[in-house]
């Protein structure tokens, strides 16, 4: 059984709507899939609705927290939550904050854009996206793409909006122990993404991650492709230290990637360990 548990579609920055992308993944093999937007669960439903005979669906989201570091500072972390109640009053209420905040963010970094002579115009972006929809780099990217600055994504990213380029706007996102608490409130499992993708941008120590662990964390996303072979023996080792649910995933963005769906994967018996401790929404058969 192939599974991924980590995906985008086009209600956050992914390419593929909820139901190519659950049709990609079983073109692709895979048995399980977890659809993760960005602070948004709007996918959920489009995405179970297109479920071919079999096949799961594994409800998430990837919320954007901020954490201690480690070493004195704060920095930016990702939340994989799984498997929780969309509706729980916090959990609404949190996601509509940063996808409001993730609106004035991406106006401020593409007003600052045009200043400086880039072709980029915010309101042509976010009348593209929806008026609730969580805006992100990505689709600042997508617009310099379009404008013929970049060739891809990746080259708009090093370019210009990875952090340290010149475009970074901060966002006041939620402190990591108050979503591993409220996910859990509305029964669902937690798993830190790409705790050591050193190349995005600064990362957590260990040490962090081991007060996460005590505070509830359920998981950490060891196989992902910002990952190199000593980070994945690292987390791999640190998370059988601690207890923690080891996962798999390819954090697949259509073609704002080159990654492919499945790329990554979670072994069964983990996968079988982040839904045991989860007392929520069930994951979701299709057919
Ligand atoms: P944001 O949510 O606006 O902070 O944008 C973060 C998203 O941008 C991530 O989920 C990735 O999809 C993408 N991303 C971040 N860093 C890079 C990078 N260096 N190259 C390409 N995509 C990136
Ligand atoms: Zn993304
Ligand atoms: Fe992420
Ligand atoms: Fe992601």
């Amino acid at each position: 059984m192939r599974i991924d548990l980590h995906t985008h579609s086009t209600v956050s920055d992914g390419t593929d709507d909820p139901t190519e992308l659950v049709a990609v993944a079983a073109a692709a093999g895979l048995g399980v899939v977890a659809l993760t937007d960005h602070d948004t669960t709007a996918g959920w439903r489009p995405a179970a609705e297109a479920l071919p005979p079999g096949m799961r669906l594994v409800p998430g989201a990837e919320l954007s927290c901020v954490s201690d570091d480690g070493r004195g500072g704060r920095v930016s972390v990702h939340l994989l939550a799984y498997l929780f109640d969309p509706d729980a009053p916090a959990i609404v209420a949190e996601q509509r904050r940063l996808r409001e905040q993730r609106r004035s963010r991406l106006r401020a970094i593409a007003d600052r854009m045009a200043a400086d002579g880039l072709p980029v115009d915010a309101d042509e972006i976010l009348g593209s996206l929806g008026p609730d929809a969580p805006a992100g780099r990505p689709h600042l990217a997508q617009a310099l793409v379009r404008a013929g600055l970049c060739d891809t994504v990746d080259e708009a990213f090093a370019s210009y909006l990875a952090t340290g380029r010149g475009y970074s706007v901060p966002r006041r996102d939620t402190p990591v122990e108050h979503a591993i608490d409220m996910i859990a409130e509305a029964g669902g499992v937690t798993v830190l993404a790409h705790p050591f993708a050193f190349q995005r941008g600064p990362t957590v120590t260990a040490e962090v991650v081991e007060t996460l662990a005590r505070r509830g964390l359920t998981g950490v996303e060891v196989d992902h492709p910002n990952h190199d072979a000593r980070t994945r023996d690292e987390l791999r080792a640190l998370a059988k230290d601690l207890g923690l649910v080891r996962t798999g995933s390819s954090d697949y963005h259509g073609t704002n990637k080159s990654i492919r769906i499945g790329q990554e994967v979670t072994p069964p018996e983990e996968f079988d360990a982040l839904v045991a401790q989860a007392t929520g929404t069930d994951v979701v058969v299709g057919g």
